[in-house]
């Protein structure tokens, strides 16, 4: 008698979503914390998202992470954005305070994270980004407040390249951003020290696929970073990796990021180290965060 059979719920939606591996870390972080939730990854096609934004309140989810193609979408019917989501134009979580849904970006500071652990400093720095898309918005926004000298975005769409431009230039005016137009094969500039794809281009099932850039641009003095989160062993990092370039996979900001959203679900801090051994647990491979 008394016992309560209920979970709190939180969730995905995405469009592919099957292969989005976050319950496995969220799961298992909840599991460790002893907290009654439950993960959903949960497909949810584009015009469909109204009315899955409306069931979650109807449900009483505590929140929701947005993936592809959701993170802009989904603005227009939240009921209030934070200010960081509202520079980056893009919302990874949903937090359902009382019926009212926010929406917060946990991805630039996700991926942060995993450079810090890595112990990169990025001060000063060049880095080139491959894309101008939701997550490109949100890791460009976390290098500029964290200090970076210059941003190189390359982009196929003139128009996302040109309006991350003018977001940034509005915002941090001491940075030195560039939009190259991706329509030939990209030349990665020597004196880059981080190298970024925030494309989707290796995801699950493309995992043969491989940016249109010069490989041998790449260099051992370049730090060579992707957000591909499965499979995270993408044919970049592979071909930073015969040149001797220091890498990050997709994995620590998957993480990190996942940290952050269970913080604003729950107010409970995660324990990163329990949900990278369950990442290395599903992948059989170790992780870094
Ligand atoms: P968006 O759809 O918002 O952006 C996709 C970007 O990729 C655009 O800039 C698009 O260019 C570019 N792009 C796609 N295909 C190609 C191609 N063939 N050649 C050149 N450019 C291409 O997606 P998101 O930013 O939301 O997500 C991007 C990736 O980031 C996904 O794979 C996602 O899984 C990953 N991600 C990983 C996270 C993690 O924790 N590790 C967190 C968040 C995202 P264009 O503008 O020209 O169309």
């Amino acid at each position: 008698m008394g016992k309560s059979y209920r979970e709190e719920l939180v969730g995905v939606f995405g469009d592919p979503v099957d292969e989005n591996p976050t319950v496995v870390v969220a799961q298992k972080a909840f599991e460790t914390l002893g907290i009654p939730y439950r993960y959903l990854t949960i497909n949810v096609h584009p015009e469909a998202l109204p009315a899955a934004l409306e069931g979650l309140k109807a449900m009483n989810f505590k929140g929701m992470h947005l993936t592809i193609p959701h993170k802009v979408a989904a603005i227009p019917y939240l009921d209030s954005i934070s200010e960081e989501a509202a520079i980056m134009g893009a919302v990874n979580t949903i937090v359902n305070q009382n019926g009212k849904l926010r929406g917060e970006n946990t991805d630039g500071k996700g991926f942060m994270a995993s450079v810090v652990n890595a112990g990169i400093d990025v001060t000063g720095k060049k880095v080139t980004m491959l894309g101008a898309g939701g997550a490109a918005r949100a890791i460009a926004v976390e290098l500029a407040r964290a200090g970076i000298g210059e941003l190189v975005i390359i982009n196929r769409s003139e128009a996302r390249g040109k309006g991350l431009v003018e977001t940034l230039e509005s915002h941090f005016s001491d940075l030195k951003v560039v939009y190259r137009c991706w329509d030939h094969t990209m030349t990665i500039d020597e004196d880059t020290a981080i190298l970024v794809n925030t494309t989707d281009i290796g995801l699950y099932p493309n995992v043969d696929a491989r940016p249109d850039i010069v490989f041998d641009s790449i260099h051992d003095r370049m730090i060579v970073c992707d957000v591909i989160p499965n499979h995270p062993h993408t044919q970049l990092l592979k071909e930073a990796e015969k040149r001797q370039a220091k890498t990050i996979d997709g994995l620590g900001m998957l993480i990190n990021q996942c940290v952050e959203s269970i913080r604003y679900w729950t107010g409970e801090t995660a324990d990163a180290e329990v949900m990278k051994e369950a990442l290395a647990e599903e992948y059989g491979i170790s992780v870094h965060y």
